[in-house]
């Protein structure tokens, strides 16, 4: 049973990044074997943790994170980091949660709110911080705690000072590392990590990648995360945005170039959105082994 935070400490005084992913549940319980089989894939490239996320683009909610999260661990010997959301729950829908939670052992939860969508109500706790604050009271042990955090600012917010304020209150509230919405532009991680150090906010900050290997995914994937998009990667979309293989090759050399300038300038933490995609996951590994 391993901290994410003493994964951090470890690799530091190794000199390396941590390498870590983050996989989805399957939208049908009927197909919940195959994330497993997903799994084995992945445990091929050595991740130094996994992280699974709650709801969102899985569809199922609850248990199923925790018990995946838990059976990761205990299969395949990979640390793990179960999210947690709260919007749309209770506060006895939020402790059933810590409960599955502690079931698993699981000891890294990812607290985030969740996003706003048609339909969804406020739920006990209206901000992660509040759920972290719960986690603490609930869990039962000491919990390690991580928040999500925005380069280049949350939709909510109407700028990124009034964004980076409201995280402190996350940090405040006993969360030890932070992990970024995606990004294509380094220079967004970097100016971010310098605003947020100067607002005090000191603990490690994973960078997240996603690679974009499908066409369909690309509409999407920008409108859902606000990511701005540097010149060269919209001209590679538009030169193989009709391409699937050329995209595929292309996009992993942008993704493989990103980490390599990211690991350079001394990132912690590479955290690949895999979307459950293990070609992709082994392709940008491939890319980046060296360093790692
Ligand atoms: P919060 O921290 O609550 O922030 C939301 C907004 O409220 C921001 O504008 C912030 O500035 C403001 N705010 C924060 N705290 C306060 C406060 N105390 N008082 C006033 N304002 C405040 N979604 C899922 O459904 N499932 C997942 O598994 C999932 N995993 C994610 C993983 C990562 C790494 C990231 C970056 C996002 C993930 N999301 C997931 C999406 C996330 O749930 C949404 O982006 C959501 O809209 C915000 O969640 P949050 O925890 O950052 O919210």
């Amino acid at each position: 049973m391993v901290k994410i935070r003493d994964i951090y400490e470890k690799k530091q005084c190794e000199g390396k990044p941590v390498f870590s992913l983050e996989i989805f549940p399957p939208k049908k319980a009927e197909n919940l074997p195959k994330i497993y089989d997903t799994v084995a894939q992945l445990a091929d490239i050595n991740p130094d943790y996994i992280s699974v996320t709650y709801g969102a683009a899985g569809g199922t909610k609850g248990k199923i994170t925790s018990d995946i999260a838990g059976n990761i661990k205990r299969k395949f010997g990979i640390e793990t980091v179960a999210h947690l959301t709260c919007i749309n729950s209770s506060r006895d829908e939020v402790d059933d949660a810590i409960e599955d939670i502690k079931k698993n052992d699981i000891e890294n939860v990812l607290v985030l709110r969740g996003d706003r969508v048609e339909g969804s109500r406020e739920g006990a706790f209206r901000h992660a911080n509040e759920l972290a604050i719960e986690l603490q009271k609930a869990g039962g042990r000491d919990l390690n705690l991580i928040g999500a955090c925005y380069p280049e600012g949350h939709i909510d917010s109407p700028n990124l000072t009034e964004d980076v304020e409201n995280l402190k209150y996350k940090i405040g509230a006993g969360v030890t590392s932070l992990v970024t919405q995606l990004f294509f532009d380094n220079q967004v991680y970097y100016d971010f990590i310098d605003r947020i150090r100067a607002a005090g906010i000191d603990v490690p900050v994973a960078a997240g990648i996603m690679p974009i290997t499908k066409p369909s995914q690309i509409e999407r994937t920008v409108e859902l995360s606000g990511a701005s998009l540097p010149e060269e990667f919209s001209k590679m979309i538009a030169k193989y945005g009709n391409d699937p293989d050329g995209l595929f090759v292309h996009d992993i050399e942008y993704a493989v170039g990103q980490i390599r300038d990211l690991i350079a300038h001394g990132v912690p933490d590479i955290h690949l959105y895999t979307m459950n995609t293990p070609e992709v996951a082994k392709a940008v590994y491939d890319g980046i082994k060296d360093l790692l």
